[in-house]
């Protein structure tokens, strides 16, 4: 292949030197793509592709015009893709080309998304050499309202938490999380991020201190007081977003370390299963925030979804919300008139990004100027409203620094027009009296544009012509026409430049004079105008922090009025928190489900005595419904909502934590058993005995026998060990025997009502354990041919009458597995229970010990000295099971 030259070779070298996947070049008017590029661009986008040859070689190529290139870049981004543009620019010998920026999925600036769009870095810990014990280290910055955000995480599953809970559009991983591909395999799985490899020397410890150190101030950075790897990931995001030309670091004005003390546990997993921010499904509708979200600005939204994703534990920073919430939803009228006002108020945030970057136009200054006016007017409504007078609304709205901003608003109101332009370089966009040398172009601009307006009236006039009109167009520049009968009329000093059809156009020496002048005038004003807002958006650039700070005030407003408007609308309660055990509610709902359906409210009672509530009855009686209202309640009422219940008692919990058993998310195709285990796994290490834990049918991907044991073990070791708040849902009946042994746990079930042939869920939750399965009655009812039905009652009788003689050796009720009998740390039955076959035909009754043969022997013997409350549950089942398989080799 010959070297390409000119345009295309130096379109070839430009790429040589970017990582990015495209590059958009400028020629002239255009941007253009050219070989590989062209084809990629054409392909994605729907483009022409044409041809250029170069030293005698063709290459493909595609162009879109200056004034377009940013609904393509935004496409080609959304896609995945990284772009650089080079743009062009004129040197004392012609041109010259250099690119200007690397536009990424996490640096792109033009989104119309109102979701904040996180850039994340996560960097491990041990991999650079930090020595202060951090493992890892994550940071989070939106370049589209600088927000910075860091924190330490202690281990891989942390930090994948928090990366779910931002959701990054595009992730850095430092050098070593780049080798780890379980991390990046899970991160390509749970998230859309584009994962890029950045120059590892960005996150070089000391390297990322200084950058760190540079932009935000060394004092800050140290009372930050997070690991050195989370100092190396906001180090590298910041030469990241630097390096990509992006040109917002100004408007990074803050970084905020989120350590994980004052907030809920809340992990992937969970999230997810309770349908934060999006349903099992994937869908936006029908998810929480979806259902309580009524906020009237993005900003707003951004905000009420980062508290749900993050609800809080600290007593005092709820109650003051809950005040907030309290009071804007008893006075309404006010309320109204506050989400009328805000309804004003644009993205300021985003504006001080755009301010920063140099994309704002003078609408977007003006717009910033309104918003800044709302301010004032939300501080009158709440003075003037009693209620909210007193209410924490008034130190929100006196946070930011109100003088200074209606300064600045007043600043922008004199400078801009009412209703400027979107372009910024033709003028018309200031206001008279902002500047004498611009006052005295328009002056003129306008003088010879009022000469050339009545011009027409005068020529008709002064030459008796009739059909004169004066207009302009490129080609002929200002002409004068006049209609075909008057045209032989006209004096002489016109002189002719086109003929029409109905019409000739004619110039004069002083039009052609006024013409000049305008174009003059007219570029004067262009350019002047030009600098003046260049100036005045690097003013409003520079006062970021003051923009972030009322667009903060603003979205917390914003946010608790949407809270009392749902709370008013859907008769909710302010919950009384307290940091005790305690969880009641009376007459709680699903605060989703009860939008949809006539829904049946039900009573929680947990307590200190009562920490574990094992919760049985028949399918589709509302089990998984009643254990995901209550954990929707305590989460609502950890962002400081009111919740949907009559009354609410409400420890507060330091963690969530969410299981769904594997058949319920195989049939979603999900999950596995072995995802299934490892979440249980996960559970059971982090939860404390603050936290809330959640398990619906957990066990239920795997045998019966097998889902049993693992059931069981699982709940003596979180009533035990764990010690968590807990509701386990189950159709394991078995499990029901466990409030005899076990102190605190408690059975309640979903009251099925049958009569007449006919099963009714009444979605009561009532004390005590179901009495029976309904499956049967189900089978019957469906039509399952009646012998096959009556064999079938047969059969579950013969099958409890033989476990209950498994269990106990006589016929006592207590419904205990014989391999599982752990409650009294004995080993009763030495019949095989997997499958149960050998139960039946056994003759032990269980105290006849010298029967046992020496293997079994043995096996009574390891099981002894097994440590149940130490091991593991997921290990206990195996070592179980190995028992049990010495056992059954023993019997051959
Ligand atoms: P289970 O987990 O016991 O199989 P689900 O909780 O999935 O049952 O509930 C089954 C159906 O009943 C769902 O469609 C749910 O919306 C509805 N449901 C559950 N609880 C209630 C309730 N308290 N009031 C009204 N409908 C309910
Ligand atoms: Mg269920």
């Amino acid at each position: 292949m010959t070297e390409a030259t000119g345009i295309v070779g130096e379109f070839l070298s430009l790429k040589a030197e970017t990582d990015a996947d495209i590059l958009a070049m400028q020629c002239g008017d255009f941007y253009e793509f050219f070989a590989d590029d062209a084809e990629l661009v054409a392909d994605e986008l729907d483009l022409k592709l044409s041809k250029k040859s170069s030293h005698g070689s063709s290459y493909p190529m595609a162009g879109v015009p200056l004034a377009d290139l940013t609904p393509y870049l935004k496409a080609l981004v959304e896609r995945g893709y990284r772009v650089a543009v080079a743009d062009q620019y004129e040197t004392d010998s012609g041109h010259a080309r250099e690119i200007v920026r690397v536009v990424t999925p996490g640096t792109l600036l033009e989104t119309t998304d109102a979701d904040a769009q996180y850039l994340a870095a996560v960097v491990d810990g041990d991999a650079i050499g930090a020595n202060d014990g951090t493992a890892f280290g994550l940071a989070f910055a939106d370049v589209t309202t600088g927000r910075f955000l860091v924190t330490d995480a202690a281990d891989a599953d942390d930090a994948l938490t928090e990366l779910y809970r931002f959701d990054p559009v595009e992730v850095l991983p430092g050098p070593d999380a780049r080798a780890n591909d379980e991390l990046l395999n899970t991160l390509r799985e749970r998230t859309d991020a584009t994962l890029t490899l950045h120059d590892t020397e960005a996150f070089a410890p000391k390297r990322a201190d200084h950058a760190v150190g540079d932009h935000f101030g060394r004092e800050t950075v140290d009372r930050l007081a997070v690991g050195e790897a989370t100092i190396a990931a906001a180090g590298a995001i910041l030469e990241y977003v630097d390096e990509t030309g992006a040109g917002v670091l100004a408007s990074m004005t803050r970084i905020q370390a989120h350590q994980g003390d004052d907030h809920v546990t809340l992990d992937a997993t969970t999230q997810r299963n309770l349908e934060l921010t999006e349903t099992m499904q994937g869908e936006r509708d029908g998810s929480l925030f979806q259902t309580i979200d009524h906020t009237e600005t993005s900003a707003g939204g951004r905000l009420l979804k980062e508290w749900l994703q993050r609800p809080r534990r600290s007593l005092e920073v709820l109650e003051r919300r809950q005040e907030s919430v309290a009071a804007l939803s008893s006075a309404a009228l006010a309320r109204d008139e506050i989400q009328d006002q805000l309804g004003e108020a644009y993205d300021l945030a985003r504006l001080a990004s755009k301010a920063s970057h140099g994309s704002a136009d003078a609408r977007d200054l003006r717009a910033a100027a309104e918003t800044l006016g709302v301010l004032p007017a939300l501080a009158e409504t709440i003075a003037s409203s009693p209620d909210l007078a007193e209410s924490p609304l008034s130190e929100i709205i006196d946070r930011p620094d109100r003088e200074a901003a209606s300064e600045l608003r007043e600043t922008l109101e004199e400078a801009i027009t009412d209703d400027p332009p979107s372009t910024v370089t033709q003028g018309e966009l200031f206001q008279r009296g902002y500047d004498p040398d611009l006052d005295a172009v328009i002056d003129q601009h306008e003088e010879v544009k009022e000469w050339l307006d009545s011009l027409a009236d005068r020529e008709k006039r002064q030459y008796s012509l009739s059909h004169v009109t004066v207009d302009r167009n490129k080609t002929d520049g200002y002409y004068i026409q006049v209609g075909k009968s008057a045209a032989d009329g006209v004096p002489d000093h016109y002189e002719q430049i086109k003929t029409l059809k109905n019409s000739k156009r004619f110039t004069t020496d002083e039009l052609e004079d006024k013409e000049r002048e305008i174009l003059r005038l007219e570029e004067q004003r262009g350019e002047l105008e030009y600098e003046l807002f260049e100036e005045l958006r690097e003013e409003v650039a520079s006062r970021a922090e003051l923009l972030q700070d009322v667009g903060r005030a603003l979205a917390t407003i914003d946010a608790l009025s949407s809270l009392a408007s749902h709370a008013a609308e859907n008769r909710w309660t302010k919950p009384d928190l307290h940091r005790g055990d305690e969880l009641r509610l009376e007459q709680g709902r699903h605060p989703v489900v009860e939008q949809t359906t006539e829904f049946v409210p039900n009573d929680v009672q947990m307590d200190e005595d009562r920490g574990f509530l094992v919760v049985t009855g028949p399918n589709m009686s509302g089990k998984s419904t009643y254990m995901r209202q209550v954990a929707g309640i305590v989460l609502l009422a950890q962002i400081g909502s009111f919740v949907p219940a009559k009354e609410a008692e409400i420890g507060l919990v330091d963690g969530i934590f969410t299981r769904v058993g594997a058949l319920d998310e195989l049939a979603q195709g999900r999950s596995t058993f072995m995802v299934e285990m490892s979440e249980l796994s996960n559970i059971l290490h982090a939860a404390t005995e603050e936290s809330l834990v959640i398990l619906d049918e957990v066990g239920r991907g795997t045998a019966t026998y097998d889902g049993i044991s693992i059931a069981w073990a699982a709940t003596e070791y979180l009533h035990n060990e764990v010690q968590a708040k807990t509701l386990f849902a189950t159709h394991y009946h078995e499990l029901t025997g466990l409030a005899d042994s076990l102190p605190r746990v408690a059975n309640v079930h979903v009251a099925a009502d049958e009569r007449d042939g006919d099963v009714t869920f009444l979605r009561t939750v009532r004390d005590g354990p179901t009495d029976r399965s309904y499956g049967i009655h189900v089978a019957d009812l469906a039509g399952v041919p009646d012998p096959v039905v009556e064999r079938s009652r047969d059969v579950l009788e013969r099958l409890r009458e033989e476990k209950a003689i498994e269990a106990k050796g006589g016929g006592s009720s207590e419904p205990v597995q014989a391999v599982f009998d752990l409650g009294s740390g004995q080993f009763s039955g030495a019949a095989s229970a997997d499958g149960g076959q050998s139960a039946g035909e056994s003759e032990t009754d269980g105290d006849d010990a010298e029967t046992i043969d020496p293997e079994a022997k043995a096996v009574l013997e390891d099981l002894e000295t097994l440590e149940v409350n130490t091991t593991p549950p997921i290990e206990l089942v195996s070592k179980v099971q190995k028992l049990q398989q010495r056992l059954e080799d023993g019997d051959n």
